[in-house]
């Protein structure tokens, strides 16, 4: 038996390979991956540099991971607390088990390593991405088990939705009837749309480009009570007059790369309120930025990190619940031997096609 994988060899060249599938120990095991989804760090590394570092080769990406267990040491079914057979969700992050940070569970391991993006296929037994019939899983991972009824596809949007629960609702202690608006409405930004209605927030307002079109219409399909074309309007200028002049309570930035965003969740934001800085921008200085508004409205700014454990068993209960239609939020899936369209499509250079999530099915 072997493992069908693609091999990121370079920039924008990816090759298919077979490897051995690995023996398995008391204390490891091993992934039958059914989903693998692809996001804007997936077209980054395939282009070859991630926030303005050059990405890690031969790899095979794919960090958004599910799949079941086909195979499991006794040791490990038991720390993970899975059975084989079950389907789980892969935490991207592997820990290193054993600096001071894994030693007490706190964020911030000093030798962690990403699954899909930071091992290469060098270190044995090589199967370290989702873009492949097979994943090792190593000791340290932490696996997730997916509620019954919940498609691999679909499963995938845990994680941005845990990061939206997180971002939109515990992180900045959204009260009940709170204004919150979202810059963005990716994946990233569609979760925390969701995290703001379960936090209870009485107006949920989306914001996007012309181009987001149909990701707009889903935020309001999601519940989201407005959303805001920022090309045909001044998104300030409209937030404020949604939120009574005021402004919001919560503003979360999910842009990536779009630094304009940052001024613009400053200025919408109302006094007294709170920006969550969620998207990346490439290590870029943020033009325009006026630290005086910030002083003068009394503003927390707030970074996002990531999801915790806890947040994404939520999501996938959530998902389970179907309390929101999310499973529309996974609009496209294919073979493994067309990544390369489907990363062309997630960056939306494929005509006609309008994609919100997207996954490899291997
Ligand atoms: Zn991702
Ligand atoms: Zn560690």
């Amino acid at each position: 038996m072997t493992a069908r994988a693609l091999v990121l060899v370079a920039p924008t060249r990816l090759e298919e390979r077979e490897f051995p599938l690995p023996a398995i120990g008391d204390a490891d095991g091993l992934l039958r991956v059914e989903a693998a989804g692809i996001c804007g760090t997936d077209v980054q590394q395939y282009r070859g540099r991630l926030g303005g570092v050059p990405c890690v080769t031969p790899v095979i990406p794919g960090h958004e991971i599910v799949g079941r267990v086909e195979r499991a040491g006794a040791d490990a079914l038991l720390r993970w607390g899975v059975a084989i057979g079950d389907r789980v969700l892969v935490e991207e992050v592997l820990r290193c088990g054993d600096c001071s940070a894994c030693a007490t569970g706190a964020r911030g391991c000093e030798r962690m390593r990403v699954y899909g993006l930071t091992v290469t296929i060098d270190e044995p037994p090589g199967l370290w991405g989702g873009y492949s019939t097979h994943l090792y899983l190593a000791p340290t991972v932490d696996l997730h088990r997916v509620p019954d009824g919940v498609e691999p596809a679909v499963a995938v949007l845990a994680m941005p939705v845990a990061n939206g629960l997180r971002w939109a609702g515990a992180l900045p202690g959204t009260p009940p009837g709170a204004s919150v608006v979202i810059l963005g409405p990716g994946q990233q930004g569609l979760g925390c749309a969701v995290g703001a209605l379960v936090a209870g927030a009485g107006t949920v307002i989306v914001v996007g480009r012309a181009i987001d079109h149909r990701r707009l219409e889903m935020a309001r399909e999601l519940g989201a009570h407005h959303t805001v074309d920022a090309d045909a309007t001044d998104p300030v200028a409209a937030v404020r007059e949604l939120c009574h002049g005021s402004g919001a309570d919560v503003v979360i930035d999910a842009t990536a790369e779009a630094v304009k965003a940052v001024t613009q969740a400053i200025d919408m934001c109302a006094t007294g309120g709170t920006v969550v800085l969620a998207g990346l921008k490439g290590s870029a200085p943020i033009p325009g930025l006026v630290s005086d508004t910030i002083v003068l409205k009394g503003l927390r700014i707030l970074g996002a990190g990531g999801h915790d454990h806890a947040s994404v068993d939520a999501a996938l209960r959530l998902l389970a619940s179907g309390r929101f239609p999310l499973e529309r939020m996974a609009t496209h899936a294919y073979p493994l031997a067309e990544a390369e369209h489907a990363l062309r499509v997630v960056a939306r250079e494929v005509k006609g096609e309008k994609p919100i999530h997207v996954s490899l099915i291997p």
